[in-house]
């Protein structure tokens, strides 16, 4: 299983990152994981639109789900005619939030060019990928992931304060890639983000194998988020996420 890290940017684009946006492939299958602002272009360095088998959006947050919007329009209105349905697992309510986003009228809105599919909690299989989602801590509806493939697994934190739920699905995990969007400090908001350190004490609990920080703020300095992770229980490699870098696992 081979991730690419597309977008890694937290709660909009950076000057060198789009907002949040995963590439995982496997046997062949593409399944992109999350879909931020700005991720759209960045995404077609590493695979053609039109190859891509599956979405799936933690929440429908603008950072993670708005570039489902220029999708459509490549899918629909491409030369060669429309493409074929692909499904989006998302969030209850993704397919009116989609066409409302793009001020189009429900019906079809985008369920000519998306079969949604909404997420639950529960394991499902997506291509050669099994899924396991859980409710994370964040103000919307957002489920974070666990992706096992092959016998190795990813987990994926999505946007979450301090969560059980993300314990439980990095657990043994080979890769926690996690958000990294506080730096510690005084009157830190409750049951929204994490900071480095505690995605790192996340990374601990759940016995994960490694931990790379994500969402990372464009105003935050990523040296201190990296020093903050590393200064922490957790003892597995610890790295900062960045566009284009690309991970083989198994
Ligand atoms: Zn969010």
């Amino acid at each position: 299983m081979r991730l690419t890290i597309i977008g890694c940017s937290g709660s909009f684009p950076g000057p060198d990152s789009p907002a949040s946006c995963y590439l995982l492939e496997a046997e062949g299958f593409r399944l992109v994981l999350d879909l931020g602002n700005g991720a759209l272009g960045a995404l077609q360095r590493y695979v053609d639109l039109y190859d891509i088998d599956a979405v799936c959006l933690s929440h429908l947050h603008a950072d993670h789900c708005l570039d489902l919007c220029g999708y459509h329009v490549a899918r629909t209105f491409h030369p060669g005619g429309p493409r074929p349905r692909i499904p989006v697992y998302a969030p209850g309510g993704a397919a009116s939030r989609m066409a409302a986003a793009s001020g189009l009228a429900e019906p079809p809105g985008m369920t000519e060019a998306f079969e949604f599919v909404t997420l639950a909690p529960g394991t499902r299989q997506i291509g050669p990928f099994g899924v396991t989602t859980a409710h994370v801590n964040h103000p919307v509806e957002t489920f974070g992931f666990r992706l096992e493939q092959a016998g190795r697994i990813i987990a994926y934190s999505a946007d979450t304060g301090e969560s059980a739920a993300l314990v439980g699905l990095a657990r043994d995990a080979d890769l926690l890639l996690c958000e990294a969007s506080l730096l510690e400090g005084p009157g830190l908001p409750p049951d929204l983000h994490l900071t480095a350190r505690q995605a790192a004490l996340h990374a601990a609990r759940a016995g994960a194998g490694r931990l790379m920080l994500t969402h990372l703020v464009p105003w935050n300095d990523p040296a201190r988020t990296l020093d903050e992770a590393s200064g922490s229980s957790f003892t597995g490699p610890i790295s900062l996420a960045a566009p284009g870098q690309s991970l083989e696992l198994g």
